[in-house]
């Protein structure tokens, strides 16, 4: 383990779920941990690739349940840290998207502390993935944008509706089960066509998987009647029409449930 040092903090992305969605980079890191910081959406399959004996602190934030405050994590990072500990930042996913790194980088730099990161596979291409779909479509979809419901549901005058109901590009909403229904329509009043495509993934990559395509009036009934507790992420735009498997129906007069289950 040349290059983790003690005292270093890495912020390592833990992709979707599946442990084998993980860099070798990330589990080399996990394998040379002293202490890993991990969120609530990191798994037992990834935690089980830590160091025997290395110390696994949950800091996780779940929407409406208590949580830990941001700096109180990154207090906690940059205390390991300037302990002689190597340290382990765990994201869900790619700790590049909404994943508060931004925060962890300024706490460490500030503290002089040596932090790196290390990337993931963000929940928008695994969920691509499992439903057999590109995010990007020549001529159709020339753009991929990446946002959270959160940022969808202040006042409309906050948010640019316009540019998100571009018909060329794909929308990947994070954290978006709750708002599926005010967005599908606030996307149609700003334009996009009602039967654009759209599917949803929770639980992407894990055992109990689920995925559904649809079409985007529909969303606000697949999200209320087919989601559970899990997290899931809602693909929109042209390039989810790949989602179709070749035997389904050709209309998406309703909300299917693709396979059930990881592949
Ligand atoms: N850094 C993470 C995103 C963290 S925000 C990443 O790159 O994926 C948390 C949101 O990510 C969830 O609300 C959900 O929208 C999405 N998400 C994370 N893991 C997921 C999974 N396995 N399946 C579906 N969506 C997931």
């Amino acid at each position: 383990m040349t290059d983790f040092e003690p005292r270093t903090v890495w912020l390592v992305g833990a992709g979707p779920g599946d442990p084998e969605l993980l860099t070798r980079k990330a589990e080399r890191l996990l394998s040379g941990a002293d202490v890993v910081f991990h969120d609530a959406l990191v798994g037992p399959g990834v935690l089980a690739l830590a160091r025997p004996g290395a110390r696994l602190v949950p800091v996780g934030k779940r929407a409406g349940r208590h949580s830990q405050s941001q700096a109180r994590i990154d207090r906690m990072i940059v205390a390991a840290a300037r302990a002689g500990q190597r340290v382990v930042r765990l994201k869900g996913g790619d700790p590049a998207v909404f994943a508060r790194t931004a925060e962890e980088l300024a706490a460490c730099r500030a503290a002089g502390v040596p932090v790196r990161i290390c990337p993931g596979i963000t929940a928008a291409s695994s969920a691509a993935a499992s439903l057999g779909t590109p995010l990007t479509l020549r001529g159709q979809a020339r753009a991929l944008t990446f946002v959270t419901a959160h940022a969808c549901a202040g006042d409309a005058a906050d948010v640019d509706w316009q540019a998100l109901a571009d018909p060329g590009a794909t929308l990947a909403i994070y954290m978006g089960k709750a708002m599926a229904g005010r967005i599908a329509r606030r996307l149609i009043a700003a334009g996009l066509d009602p039967a654009t495509p759209v599917a949803l993934v929770e639980n992407a990559s894990l055992p109990d998987e689920r995925r559904f395509d649809s079409r985007l009036d529909l969303l606000p009934i697949a999200a209320r009647s087919v989601l559970g507790e899990g997290p899931a992420v809602i693909l929109v735009g042209p390039a989810l029409d790949y989602a179709r498997e070749p035997a389904a129906a050709p209309d998406r007069g309703s909300a299917r449930a693709l396979t059930a289950g990881a592949a």
